[in-house]
């Protein structure tokens, strides 16, 4: 290994200049092959009371009909009994650039009288989908690594205009360590524009409040003015207004726009000035889709995991980077737990073999009663026969035995 003094010296870096052109200025252009090869895969899901517009939303913002029509009148949806976790997955391609999306809804959520548990079923899916990770990181083949995690929770505020409801509140407070929130405003058509603006104040005052972590799309000091203006434009609309539509309708002025028509006229999906729609998309999937995977994977699912491994009573050392070895902790428990199973099995293979012998000395029984029992009848029938015979001989004889004589020898007789 290594001496702390070999590894100081590599740390005093020199600047040096090319003197020709070397190549490496291409690598973003290997990176960009590659990743485009191989494709994208992003998972979102999305969370909030049904009719809020959540299917709507996704086939909205990935311009497709991921959800096809939920509310038509021939095929009423039935509400669950419980919150269900539902996920659908569509290949999608934009000019060539593959993305897998897997779209996780939950529907029944916020549905019930008692919603107390409701964010319970959610935050053990969001858990599960880590377990599962962790489980394949520690394999020895780790070349298929599947990513099921959770890179972004869309929560759906119901459009009301007074403050976060209870249940709002439990959800984002129980998952706001272990997912990306983006909370959003849904039907924001429904109200006026200063009503958004309150409703969106009061809604971070109540997050502020309960030390809630949504997700702020990150800038860094190598971004350029103009990305991190954009990006401060983004962060200053959170929560969201949305208003979704899969539908083209006419402007006054003729123009096919995705939006809602009204009486009064037409609210516009892509129009900047009349919802989030765009902004939010723009985090989700043109500028931060990859910071919400590298979150994910760099804060969420690590402190998962630490915390995990602490409860398994593993302590790590922060100096020590990933010292601990989870395989061999979990091989430790893996070995436990079949030594468990092997003792369970010994002891219930002795109890059936018990059992087992009990019932062939019952049948050995009761089979040994029979053989007696038909023996006896046996007998009986050979007596009845021998004496029926002896009768047949003595009348073919013309001497019946007296009854006396019959009586001595051990014959019925009737008359
Ligand atoms: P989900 O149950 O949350 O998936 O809700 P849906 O997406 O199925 O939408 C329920 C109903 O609300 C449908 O009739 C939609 O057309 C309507 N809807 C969806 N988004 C909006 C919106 O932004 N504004 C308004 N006013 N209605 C919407």
């Amino acid at each position: 290994p290594p001496s702390a003094q070999s590894l100081a010296q590599i740390s005093s870096i020199v600047r040096k200049k090319l003197q020709g052109y070397v190549g490496f200025a291409n690598l973003p252009n290997q990176v960009h092959r590659k990743s485009v090869k191989k494709g994208f895969q992003f998972t979102c899901m999305v969370v909030g009371e049904s009719g809020l517009g959540k299917s709507t939303l996704i086939n909205t913002l990935f311009n497709t009909q991921l959800y096809p029509g939920k509310y038509n009148d021939e095929a009423p949806v039935e509400s669950p009994k419980t919150v269900e976790i539902k996920s659908i997955t569509a290949d999608l391609d934009e000019n060539g650039v593959k993305l897998r999306l897997n779209v996780v809804d939950t529907p029944g959520f916020g549905d019930f009288v008692n919603n107390e548990a409701s964010w319970k079923p959610i935050l053990d899916n969001i858990e599960a989908r880590c377990d599962m990770y962790l489980e394949q990181e520690n394999r020895v083949n780790r070349l298929k690594i599947v990513d099921n995690r959770i890179h972004a929770c869309i929560y759906f505020i119901a459009p009301t205009g007074h403050a976060l409801k209870q249940v709002d509140i439990e959800f984002m407070r129980r998952l706001h360590t272990r997912v990306n929130l983006i909370p959003v405003i849904a039907k924001s058509d429904t109200m006026t524009e200063e009503e958004v603006f309150a409703f969106k104040e009061r809604i971070l005052s109540d997050i502020n409040f309960h030390n809630i972590q949504i997700y702020q799309a990150p800038q860094y000091e190598y971004d350029d003015a103009e990305t991190i203006a954009e990006n401060r434009e983004i962060v200053s609309k959170i929560p969201f207004a949305i208003v979704g539509s899969d539908k083209e309708v006419e402007t006054e002025g003729g123009r096919k726009v995705r939006g809602r028509a009204y009486p009064w006229g037409v609210v516009e999906v892509d129009n900047e000035d009349q919802c989030d729609f765009v902004k939010l998309r723009q985090m989700l999937i043109r500028t931060h889709m990859e910071e919400l995977k590298e979150h994910t994977n760099n804060v969420l699912y690590e402190n998962y995991r630490t915390e995990k491994l602490t409860a398994m009573g593993i302590q790590q050392d922060p100096t020590v980077f990933k010292e601990v070895n989870p395989m061999q902790k979990m091989e430790e428990e893996r070995l436990q737990h079949e030594h468990k199973l092997q003792k369970m099995e010994g002891e219930m293979r002795m109890v059936f073999q018990a059992k087992v012998q009990e019932k062939e000395t019952k049948l050995k029984q009761s089979e040994e009663e029979l053989y007696a029992r038909h023996r006896e009848m046996k007998e009986a029938l050979e007596k009845q026969r021998l004496d029926l015979e002896e009768r047949k001989k003595r009348m073919e004889s013309g001497r019946p035995m007296t009854p006396e004589k019959a009586k001595k020898k051990g014959f019925s007789f009737n008359k």
